[in-house]
């Protein structure tokens, strides 16, 4: 039996440059990307859905380079219009995205499930690879800021993260269940590993380990957890990850992310700018360049993660033989 089936878990813009570079060494019908659903909002009476979006636009290869977030080629008639009639513009949406909300919006309404709506829109825009929000439940990232309680965009988007975070919730998510094609994956014999692709921690993974069965459901899978360091030299390399750790009273750095995550790591890959912080890192460390700014470095890193599961797997079962 060949293990190859491989389970990413990601936010949206650093853990969608894995995924795409995963995309081009996994074949697409062993690759199952697990999105974070914190950010999901409701926004102008639509269902938005950031870091499923961003997976989805990314894997399609029609995600918008420049902007970092949202479609290629888009334009912009709508929020124009809005704006001109006062109405809220503090997100942007583009009018080829808003198609997206639109229809997801109508067929959620109509009692689909997010996951069905997902995987039929990535069907449709030639997704290979299974993008699977962690719940098709209602969950949602709220951080307690010196401004008081926030819901996650306003924190995000509307104050651009400059409030002090204190702490986070991740609303429903005691009564949200994984989703059970995630379940299934991390009990299929055919699980090569499950890999936490380089997002930030507190507001793209934390959401997904807090729905309720999920740290169990993971630490009980047979197949080794990677981590990939979403902090290279003490900084990120987009976003607020560095910021909330210091004002959540971590030290910015690899190390430290590692030392988040505690024991549900079995390996954990940090840049080679970190050598020197390896030796504070309990998992096995493997040092990489980890900087993705072209295909290249994205397919790299996927290559690098994967052989780092494999050794971890092989020493795994070497292990249950002698013992
Ligand atoms: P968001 O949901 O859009 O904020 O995206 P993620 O949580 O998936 O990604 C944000 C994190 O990705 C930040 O902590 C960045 O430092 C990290 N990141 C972005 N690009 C890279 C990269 O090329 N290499 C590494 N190692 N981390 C990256």
């Amino acid at each position: 039996m060949s293990r190859d089936l491989v389970v990413a878990l990601s936010g949206g813009i650093g853990g969608a440059k894995l995924a795409l570079g995963l995309s081009r060494i996994v074949e697409p019908d062993n690759l199952l990307v697990v999105a974070n659903v914190g950010d999901d909002f409701e926004h102008l009476g639509l269902h938005i859905s950031p870091d499923t979006d961003t997976l989805m636009y990314t894997l399609a290869g029609l995600d918008n380079a420049k902007l970092g977030w949202g479609r290629r080629d888009e334009t912009w008639s709508f929020m124009e219009t809005l704006a001109a009639l006062g109405g809220e513009d503090w997100f942007r949406l583009g009018d080829r995205d808003l198609a997206v909300h639109i229809e997801r919006t109508r067929r959620l309404r109509q009692g689909e499930s997010l996951s069905g709506i997902t995987a039929d829109f990535c069907r449709r825009l030639g997704v290979g690879p299974r993008v699977l929000p962690a719940t098709d439940d209602r969950l949602r990232t709220r951080l307690r800021t010196d401004e008081g309680w926030l819901d996650f965009q306003d924190y995000f988007v509307r104050l651009q993260c400059h409030p002090v975070v204190r702490e986070l919730a991740f609303e429903g998510a005691d009564n949200a269940r994984p989703h059970p094609g995630l379940l299934a994956a991390l009990r299929d014999e055919r699980l090569r590993t499950i890999i936490i692709c380089p997002s930030n921690p507190f507001i793209s993974v934390e959401p997904i380990l807090a729905v309720a069965g999920m740290r169990q459901a993971l630490a009980a899978s047979a197949a080794p957890i990677v981590a990939v360091s979403p902090i290279i030299s003490g900084r990120a390399i987009k976003g607020p990850t560095a910021k909330m750790m210091g004002e959540l009273g971590m030290t910015p750095s690899a190390a430290a992310v590692a030392e988040r995550y505690g024991d549900l790591l079995d390996g954990y890959v940090m840049d080679v700018e970190d050598a020197e912080e390896a030796a504070q890192v309990a998992p096995k460390t493997t040092l990489a360049p980890t900087l993705m700014t072209n295909l290249a470095q994205r397919e790299n890193l996927a290559r690098v993660v994967l052989e780092a599961a494999d050794a971890l797997a092989s020493s795994k079962r070497g292990r249950d033989l002698v013992a």
